[in-house]
């Protein structure tokens, strides 16, 4: 991720808010980096922007090497379904489907056939170590086991860039480390994390901290 002199401003009918303001970082392949700030300084606006799911008004965003700023719609939901996964404070799991149904979902959009889902699916939630609760409802599970469901459904396609907001952040602390250590184990694989945080015990994880104050980089800290 390369992004330079990243601009967002939000227009209401009297209000202009600049949410990210000439916003510059790098994140190398297969760094783990923490963003951190206080309420209002952008992290959500940032998250959306590197998952493609919104666009900058100005600036640029390298992605792969690929300028992606600019790019409409359809192109962004191509790029970012088969190079990005998303983990949620709030897991935002489908409460109709079943855990191997939840973490299928992303396989199906991406038009892998069934046999070779069901090979994929069984191998991540074997990974996840919750292979037991396959046939399971979100609403029966745990919040941890719930965000294990998560992350499954996070890395299913082999994603090259794992976001993820807050992700300890509706769990106790032995289910908030578990997470942590799953996150870690696969940056070690190779996989890049950004994470907002508000955890500094989770941002001990990450490689590096970036740290955001009204839409702009204060500081980074390298973890020793
Ligand atoms: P954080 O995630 O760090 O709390 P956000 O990215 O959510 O920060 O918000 C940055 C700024 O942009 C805040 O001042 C917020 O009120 C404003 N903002 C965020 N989303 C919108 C929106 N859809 N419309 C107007 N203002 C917004
Ligand atoms: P874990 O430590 O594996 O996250 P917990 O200690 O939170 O699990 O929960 C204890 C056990 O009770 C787990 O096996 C969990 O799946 C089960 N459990 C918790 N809530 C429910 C529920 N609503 N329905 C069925 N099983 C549940």
């Amino acid at each position: 991720i390369k992004i330079s002199n990243l601009e967002k401003i939000y227009r209401t009918e009297d209000v202009e808010t600049v949410a990210l303001n000439k916003l510059s970082f790098e994140v190398k392949d297969g760094e783990f980096v923490a963003v951190m700030g206080p309420s209002g300084c952008g992290k959500s606006t940032l998250l959306n922007i590197l998952g493609l799911l919104d666009d900058p008004d100005s600036g640029s965003f390298l992605f792969n090497g690929i300028e992606v700023a600019g790019f409409n719609e359809r192109k962004r939901a191509d790029l970012r379904k088969r190079n990005i996964g998303f983990v949620f404070q709030s897991f935002n799991l489908i409460d109709e489907l079943t855990v191997f149904e939840n973490v299928e979902l992303p396989l199906i959009y991406t038009g892998v056939k069934a046999a070779e889902r069901k090979k994929i699916v069984e191998d991540v939630l074997d990974k996840m170590v919750i292979m037991h609760r396959r046939n399971h409802y979100p609403q029966q599970l745990s919040g941890g086991q719930q965000q294990r469901v998560a992350v499954a459904r996070a890395v299913v396609n082999n994603p090259k860039l794992i976001l993820a907001d807050e992700p300890t952040g509706n769990l106790d602390s032995s289910n908030g480390n578990e997470v942590m250590q799953l996150l870690t184990d696969l940056n070690e694989q190779g996989t890049t994390i950004v994470m907002v945080t508000h955890s500094e015990h989770d941002a001990r994880y990450s490689h590096r901290i970036i740290r955001m104050l009204d839409g702009q980089t204060v500081m980074q800290d390298l973890m020793v």
